[in-house]
């Protein structure tokens, strides 16, 4: 689908176009340049006197709004391009008549938005209507970013005060296999040995530097959250002389509100590593069935059996841990309602205290993206049946919302929302999507978020994705980040 449009000649629009585009068509792209085989033409209209934008798809659908300037040009931009947003998106629904719950709203974090308006002094109507009104959100959507937010803030009454202290994210680049679905820094730890140990090396080197940075300056830890990956594929004896290290680097480990290990495939659970992870006191874990449907992991390349998940739940169980979390994904290839419905009646059995309902996301770089073509998934009005179901499960079985994120490419513009019982929630999660404090990345594939005490302003830096670079690079990625955490943490 080629859509052309004109009237518009800032290329600054063009991207949140295309995005919004993507929304309704699949593989589309908008130019702002005139073209010849365009499936669709929009005329657009700016009076900037008026601050009015008005749009005309063809000779029947037309829109209009209007934006106010803002205190300077960036600001003033930022407003007319909601504006011409707004026009498009109303132009799209009202030819394809398909609605768009989420609005005009494109980015992963609506919670932000809310928090935002919130803590700059409106009320929750005052911000209600704006999302209603300029945003063009639904009222359920709304309702869910509020019960979110207020959620948040019960878990960690604290949110909007903790820029002093960082939170941390190890990641851990290695797994059994490879699944289709997957983009994460995650590589098949079979014959790898040598590679782990300098890996592991390197790990220990950035903890250690960055543990000394930290101690040095009074920075306590809110959370720490070992991800990848699975930070379970490797031995036992390194995940305890891991969590030593840990232990041994960071500052006042008895402050740290949360540690979660993901132990995400069922297939790298033993007693031995239970043991390890009960020694560390680590507070919470995720075992990952994503559906209870053999011949669907069999499809996605997950390489354990539904059975092993169910096992390992026990044996976790029953070896002391307490708050384990489950993630689903709804819309993996071949899965229509029936069997999302039989995914939640197994989950029924288990009850883990929390679950993360993912909607599949064709992320571009990943093996089922790429064979498009070999993987069917369900429309997108059963994926939308599929997320009520799991709306109406979890609410019937005591969970609540409590983190929500979007992302590029997911199945029917649907979001992944993660659900708690009382008290059990994961605060890292909310951290992390809620951008309150710096989140400091060590090991491959772990990105840091620094957040600014002061102005909130945010620098990103990644690590290397691949553990050759990583090894290679480790010293380099360590002082990088102790460089930004000097500046940030001298700047307030
Ligand atoms: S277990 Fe998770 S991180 Fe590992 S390959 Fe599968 S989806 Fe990726």
């Amino acid at each position: 689908m080629k859509i052309y449009i004109r009237g518009l000649d800032d290329h600054r629009f063009q991207r949140p176009l295309e995005l919004l585009a993507q929304l309704f068509f699949e593989d589309c792209n908008v130019s702002l340049d005139e073209i010849e085989d365009a499936d669709l033409e929009i005329q657009f209209h700016l009076d900037e006197p008026k601050k009015a934008v008005s749009g005309e798809l063809g000779k029947d659908i037309q829109s209009t709004t209007t934006y106010v300037e803002g205190k300077d040009e960036k600001e003033s931009f930022k407003f007319k391009k909601k504006a011409v947003n707004f026009v498009f998106l109303t132009l799209l629904q009202d030819h394809t008549k398909i609605e768009q719950k989420w609005g005009i709203l494109t980015g992963i974090r609506p919670t932000k938005l809310l928090h935002t308006k919130l803590k700059n002094g409106m009320t929750k109507e005052m911000a209600h209507n704006e999302l209603r009104n300029d945003y063009l959100i639904h009222e359920e959507k709304i309702q869910l970013m509020q019960s979110i937010v207020d959620r948040q803030l019960k878990v960690i009454p604290d949110l909007y005060n903790l820029e002093n202290e960082v939170s941390i994210y190890i990641g851990i680049p290695y797994c059994p296999t490879k699944c289709a679905y997957c983009t994460f820094p995650a590589y098949a730890i079979q014959g790898k040995q040598g590679a782990v140990d300098s890996f592991l090396y390197g790990l220990h080197y950035e903890m250690e530097k960055v543990g000394e940075f930290l101690k040095e300056r009074g920075i306590n830890i809110t959370t720490i959250y070992y991800g990848g990956g699975t930070p379970t594929s490797i031995t036992a004896e390194e995940m305890d002389l891991l969590y030593a290290k840990m232990h041994e680097s960071f500052p006042n480990m008895k402050n740290v509100r949360e540690i979660t290990v993901e132990a995400g495939r069922p297939d790298t659970i033993t007693p031995e590593k239970l043991d390890v992870l009960n020694k560390w006191n680590i507070d919470r874990i995720s075992i990952n069935p994503q559906s209870y449907i053999q011949e669907t992991l069999k499809a996605i390349g997950r390489h354990h059996t539904v059975d092993e998940t169910i096992t390992k739940f026990h044996l976790a169980r029953e070896m002391g841990m307490n708050n384990i979390n489950m993630d689903l994904i709804i819309g993996l290839p071949g899965e229509g309602l029936k069997e999302f419905q039989y995914t939640l009646d197994e989950t029924k059995e288990l009850m883990p205290e929390s679950l993360t309902v993912h909607t599949l996301s064709f992320k571009r770089a990943s093996e089922m993206t790429q064979n498009k073509q070999k993987y069917k998934v369900a429309d997108r009005e059963e994926v939308q049946q599929m997320m009520n179901e799991a709306t109406v499960w979890t609410e019937k079985h005591n969970y609540h919302p409590y983190y929500l994120y979007r992302q590029k490419n997911i199945l029917g513009n649907l979001e992944n929302i993660g659900y708690a019982v009382d008290g059990q929630e994961s605060l890292y999660n909310i951290l992390i999507m809620e951008e309150e404090q710096t989140i400091i990345g060590l090991g491959c594939g772990a990105s840091s978020k620094f957040v600014h005490p002061g102005t909130r302003q945010i620098t990103r830096f990644a690590n290397a994705k691949d553990p050759k670079s990583y090894n290679d690079g480790y010293e380099h990625y360590t002082n990088a980040k102790i460089k930004i955490l000097d500046e940030l943490f001298s700047k307030k």
